[in-house]
């Protein structure tokens, strides 16, 4: 809980559609995490059956992967201390009808199947994640400046 960690968050089509991109970023900005990786991306059907393979067996797995892939997801990887488990209380539960208030899903969502954001449940899962919707390059490790723009 205490190490720097490294988690994929991905706005899903819903919040790319609803316009929800920059609201949804700035939650983890003003949190304090650190942005490391960032794209818009056209999910292929074999990535997001990768991603959510261990739901195969689900009676929604289709319907799931139909509504990743429906459209331009905004992908993500967040590094800071204790990100993975901070970043899924800021989501919130995945039924967003009991996702808290002051969530992202409590405060912009209604339906489990229009949940509007993926976070990684684990810090294993998020190394995993990152690796299977970022290339080698497109991570970008930094170190913030000492407010120069100050002096
Ligand atoms: P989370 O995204 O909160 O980690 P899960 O890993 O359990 O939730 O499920 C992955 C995604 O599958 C959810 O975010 C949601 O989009 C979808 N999902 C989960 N349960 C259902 C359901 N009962 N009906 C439709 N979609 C579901
Ligand atoms: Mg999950």
């Amino acid at each position: 809980m205490n190490q720097v960690e490294e988690t994929y968050i991905m706005i899903k089509p819903d919040g790319v559609q609803r316009g929800l991109v920059g609201e949804i970023i700035s939650r983890f900005e003003k949190k304090g995490f650190k942005l490391i990786g960032l794209k818009m991306y056209q999910c292929p059907q074999e990535l997001a059956e990768e991603h959510y393979k261990d739901l195969s067996s689900k009676s929604f797995y289709q319907k799931l992967i139909e509504y990743i892939t429906s459209g331009p997801v905004v992908c993500m990887a967040w590094e800071g201390v204790g990100v993975v488990a901070s970043s899924r209380n800021l989501i919130g539960a995945t039924d967003p009808l009991q996702a808290e208030p002051g969530t992202i899903r409590g405060d912009l969502a209604v339906q489990t199947g229009r949940n509007v954001v993926h976070g990684s449940d684990s810090p294993d899962n998020g190394k995993r994640e990152i690796g299977l919707w970022f290339k080698e390059g497109e991570i970008c490790q930094w170190t913030p400046a000492q407010a120069p723009w100050l002096r």
